[in-house]
C-alpha cells in the first residue's frame, strides 16, 4: 500500500461523497448497517459510470437513494457553456453549486495527423505507452483533457488571464474530478480519455489536499482508472508542494513546472511567486522529486517577445537544467488581453529551441490548441464569451 493509499483513510466524515473512495463508503454505509458490496457499487456509479445524481442509480432501492440525496450526493457542477474550436478542441464552461464559473479543455490528438508537431502540454511520443494499454484505445482518438484546480488564481503571473481577478477560491475534490465526469461523459464513442494535465484554472499545489484526492479518484482502477504516468500536474514552483507530491505519491505523477525564466532577475518580472521560492530552490527540488527511470520532468518555457526570449536566456536556461531529466516545452505565449506582453517573432522562437536542441535537450514547440475560443493556456479566464460557432 503506498502512502497515496493510506493519507486518505482519515477523516472521511466530511469528504465530499463524490470524493470518496471504497473504503470511506465503506465506512459511511457500515454506520447504517448497509452490505459492504454497496460500497463498490457506489464508487462504481460515480466514477466508473459517472452518475452523479442517485436517482439515475436503478440497481439500488427507493430508500437507499433518497438517502443518499439526503446525505449529500448530487451533481455538484452543470455545463453552462460548450465551445467548440475548428480544430476539434472544446471548451466546457461549468457552473458551481455557488455559481462559481469555471473551465476545462478536450484537447482530441489528431489521428490524421500523428506527424504533426505535439502541443507541449499533451503526451511525449517518447513517453507514450500505448503498448501497455488495452483494447479500448485501440482505434480511437486520444483525448488529453486540462482540468482547473482554483476559481481565479493567486499566483498572479503577468502573462496569464487566470489570475487577473485574483483568487476566489479553492476547488473541492469532487468539483476538481467532476469536471472529468462530465468531459468524458461527452467524448464520441470513438474518443477515449487517455490523459489529464492539471493545467487549467488555479495553482494545484496550492490546494494540495483537494489536488492530491482528486489525482487518487483519477487513478483508482475501479473508477475512472487513469495511469498516474498520464496525469501532468503543472506548477508555479511551490517548493514545499513539489516535495510533498513526490513523497504522497512516489514519483509516479507527472510533474511540469512553469519557469518561463532561467533567471531570478527576469521570473521576479513574469512570476512573482518567484520572490518566495527562488529558481535555485525549485531546481533543487526538481532534483529530488522521485522519478521513476526512464521518466522525465517537464519544464514550460512560455516565450515573451522582449522579455525572455534572448539567446542568452536559452544558454541559461540550458546551464540551470544541467544534469535534469527534462524535456522542456516551449510555448510562443498566447495573446492575453490583461497583460501588454506579445509572442515574439517565430525565428526567434526556433532559434531559442535550436540552442536547447544543440545542448541535448528534448525540446518540443507548443502547436496552439484551442487559441481561438481561449482555451489555450493562460487563457482560462471563465468569462463567459461568445465565440461565432458556440454550441450549447
Ligand atoms: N498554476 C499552474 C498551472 C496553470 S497554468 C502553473 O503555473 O503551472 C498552465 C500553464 O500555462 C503554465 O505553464 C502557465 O505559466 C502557462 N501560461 C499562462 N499564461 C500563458 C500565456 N499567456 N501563454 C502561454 N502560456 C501561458
Amino acid at each position: 500500500m503506498t502512502r497515496a493509499d493510506t493519507m486518505f483513510r482519515e477523516g472521511s466524515s466530511d469528504i465530499p461523497p463524490i470524493a470518496r473512495v471504497p473504503s470511506e463508503w465503506a465506512q459511511h454505509l457500515a454506520a447504517r448497517g448497509e452490505r459492504a458490496f454497496r460500497a463498490a457499487q457506489l464508487f462504481d456509479w460515480i466514477h466508473a459510470k459517472g452518475v452523479t445524481d442517485p436517482e439515475a442509480m436503478t440497481n439500488l432501492s427507493r430508500a437507499m437513494r433518497s438517502w443518499l440525496a439526503a446525505s449529500g450526493l448530487h451533481p455538484v457542477a452543470s455545463m453552462a457553456h460548450l465551445h467548440r474550436a475548428p480544430d476539434a478542441t472544446v471548451k466546457l464552461v461549468l457552473s458551481l453549486a455557488d455559481r462559481s464559473v469555471i473551465e476545462t479543455v478536450l484537447i482530441p490528438m489528431n489521428p490524421a495527423r500523428p506527424d504533426e508537431p505535439r502541443d507541449a502540454d499533451l503526451p511525449d511520443p517518447e513517453d507514450d505507452d500505448s503498448e501497455q494499454d488495452d483494447a479500448a484505445e485501440a482505434g480511437r482518438v486520444r483525448v488529453t483533457q486540462c482540468i482547473s484546480t482554483q476559481v481565479g488564481c493567486a499566483m498572479q503571473c503577468a502573462f496569464c488571464a487566470s489570475g487577473a481577478n485574483g483568487l476566489q477560491r479553492h476547488l473541492s475534490p469532487d468539483e476538481i474530478v467532476s469536471q472529468t465526469l462530465i468531459g468524458r461523459s461527452l467524448l464520441a464513442p470513438d474518443h477515449v480519455l487517455t490523459n489529464v494535465v492539471v493545467m487549467g484554472m488555479g495553482e494545484p499545489l496550492h490546494n494540495y489536499d483537494a489536488t492530491a484526492r482528486a489525482l487518487r479518484l483519477l487513478t483508482h482502477p475501479q473508477g475512472i482508472g487513469l495511469s498516474p504516468r498520464r496525469i501532468n500536474v503543472s506548477t508555479v514552483g511551490l517548493v514545499p508542494g513539489i516535495e510533498r507530491l513526490g513523497r504522497d505519491f512516489e514519483g509516479r505523477v507527472g510533474l511540469a513546472v512553469s519557469l518561463h525564466a532561467a533567471d531570478d532577475e527576469t521570473r521576479d518580472r513574469i512570476v512573482p511567486m518567484n520572490k518566495r521560492y527562488r529558481l535555485q530552490d525549485i531546481v533543487a527540488a526538481l532534483r529530488s522529486y522521485p522519478l521513476p527511470p526512464h521518466r522525465r520532468l517537464t519544464v514550460e518555457y512560455a516565450l515573451i517577445d522582449g522579455v525572455n526570449d534572448h539567446l542568452d536566456h536559452a544558454r541559461r536556461l540550458a546551464s540551470l537544467l544541467q544534469g535534469l531529466r527534462v524535456k522542456v516545452n516551449l510555448i510562443p505565449m498566447n495573446p492575453v488581453a490583461s497583460s501588454g506582453f506579445r509572442p515574439p517573432p517565430f525565428d526567434r522562437v526556433l532559434a531559442f529551441q535550436q540552442v536547447l536542441t544543440r545542448a541535448g535537450y528534448v525540446c518540443l514547440l507548443r502547436r496552439r490548441r484551442g487559441d481561438d475560443i481561449s482555451a489555450a493556456c493562460g487563457q482560462l479566464a471563465a468569462t463567459v464569451q461568445r465565440p461565432p460557432d458556440e454550441s450549447s
